[in-house]
């Protein structure tokens, strides 16, 4: 983003600018969970689903255009979900801790509160491209959000409530679209086979005059998995399905609240197989608050056990670090670097094996757990990593030299002197649940205390069941 910035002669910091310069502005999940990190590069940032804001953000610029660039601002700060990083003041305690985050002008809210599209369609592809992520893919979403509430998902908690769209205005209109440019049709979201008509879609997609289509979908519930869905898709070219387990370990995922028993796993398995499908893959993590080793070994030893009993179908197992993420039960949790090890022990357990595994790297699950959790003082640090961004070591040096040289407070304003936070204190400590978070005044879907009520469920659950034992 920085980069894109210079390549136009747009100073990078939002301070910087002046009457010439245009309004920079950003959205999308990571800013709306978290936009601190990134608030002093931006002039607004757009919190929650587009399809709300950016009409009336796009009509406000029009109408203000008139305007001196500050007054502009002040007129954006004032539409709901429109959030002006520079029109609020962070404070500090003597250790650096944050202490308040306040608007500094009478009219501006307190709370900024995310803004949530509730019509009865939800978004496709507007441009086809092969040189996108997913070439040549029309991608249709299908449901946004997801119901189940796993203690660490963004997908789920940040977008609340679950949405699915409409399959006679939504769905169909959009995959008949998709198809007058492409045969790859993608149905999108963090669970689309929740979507109360999504047997019906799939029929429909199964019928003969889309039999040269290309089906794939994202990641799905394995509860939800039927044998007649995996016919469909491997009639449709698709080779593999993917489930999420989290944990091969049933007590883990009762603390995460993955409500899925591992006959539903062995079922999915046996399904894709039945069904033609030549891949499972299965997602997991370490890390996860109160894992133990032994919960690890369980993910192995599910691992192993359906290879052994399903010997044809071919497994990979994505596994990563667990990040706390921002308006999630588990956003007060550090990351364990106990995780290392972890991963290291299932690629000594399964690759021997046979069973694919492609573990993300720890490292970069804590550069996402520092940009997850830091407040803005981490953007002297963003600017100063440009280069060696993909490295953790490039991260930890930045980190120390803004920490060292302590020039943070010199790039942007308004910002009191305050030094960068210890890196173990973002990283991997467990904050208490009372502390002023970065994102405090970004309102999300849940009240806090609902969150705070989600952890203690979870970390009681643990209590449960370890004196079952
Ligand atoms: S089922 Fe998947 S998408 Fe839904 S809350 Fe759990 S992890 Fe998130």
């Amino acid at each position: 983003m920085l980069d894109l910035l210079e390549r136009q002669h747009i100073p990078i910091w939002s301070n910087q600018r002046n009457e010439k310069d245009p309004i920079i502005f950003g959205g999308g999940p990571v800013l709306t969970a978290n936009p601190e990190p990134f608030a002093p590069f931006l002039d607004v940032v757009l919190l929650g689903d587009g399809e709300n804001l950016l009409p009336t953000f796009i009509d406000t610029v029009q109408n203000v255009k008139h305007l001196p660039r500050l007054e502009k601002l002040k007129s954006l700060a004032l539409i709901p979900g429109l959030y002006v990083p520079k029109f609020y003041l962070p404070e500090y305690d003597s250790n650096g801790k944050l202490k308040t985050i306040k608007p500094i002008h009478k009219n501006i809210p307190h709370l900024i509160s995310k803004q949530t599209w509730r019509g009865n369609t939800l978004s496709h592809s507007a441009i086809i491209t092969p040189d996108a992520a997913w070439p040549n893919i029309h991608m249709v979403e299908t449901v946004r959000s997801c119901p189940e509430l796993c203690r660490f998902c963004l997908a789920s908690y940040l977008t609340l409530p679950f949405r699915t769209s409409s399959l006679e205005d939504g769905l169909i209109p959009a995959v008949e679209k998709g198809l007058t440019a492409t045969n790859r049709i993608g149905l999108l979201g963090a669970s689309v086979t929740q979507h109360p008509q999504f047997n019906d879609l799939l029929n429909w997609l199964n019928e003969d005059c889309f039999d040269d289509i290309h089906l794939s979908i994202s990641s799905v519930r394995a509860a939800t998995v039927t044998a007649e869905m995996t016919k469909i898709l491997a009639r449709h070219s698709s080779k593999s399905l993917t489930i999420a387990i989290e944990s091969g370990s049933e007590r883990m995922r009762k603390i995460v609240n993955k409500k899925l028993s591992e006959e539903e796993i062995f079922m999915a398995a046996k399904y894709a197989i039945d069904g033609g499908l030549t891949n499972l893959k299965l997602y997991g993590m370490v890390g996860l608050p109160t894992e133990l080793e032994e919960d690890v070994e369980a993910t192995a030893d599910l691992l192993l056990r359906i290879k052994r009993q399903i010997s044809n179908l071919r497994l990979t197992l994505g596994v990563s670090t667990f990040v706390p993420k921002a308006h999630t039960p588990f956003q007060w949790n550090g990351v364990r670097p106990e995780a290392k090890t972890r991963l290291k022990l299932l690629a000594k357990k399964l690759k021997p094996n046979g069973i694919q595994l492609r573990p993300e790297s720890y490292g970069w699950s804590v550069i996402q757990a520092l940009l997850s959790r830091s407040d803005r003082r981490l953007a002297p640090v963003i600017a100063a990593v440009r280069g060696s961004h993909t490295s953790l070591g490039g991260w930890k040096k930045a980190y120390r030299q803004i920490q060292e040289e302590h020039v943070s407070q010199e790039n942007y304003n308004p910002m009191p002197l305050a030094k960068l936070p210890a890196w173990d204190e973002i990283i991997h400590e467990d904050w208490n649940t009372s502390r002023v978070l970065p994102w405090s005044h970004i309102q999300g879907p849940l009240n806090p205390k609902v969150l705070i009520d989600h952890q203690k469920q979870a970390l009681t659950q643990n209590v449960q069941l370890n004196s079952k034992e």
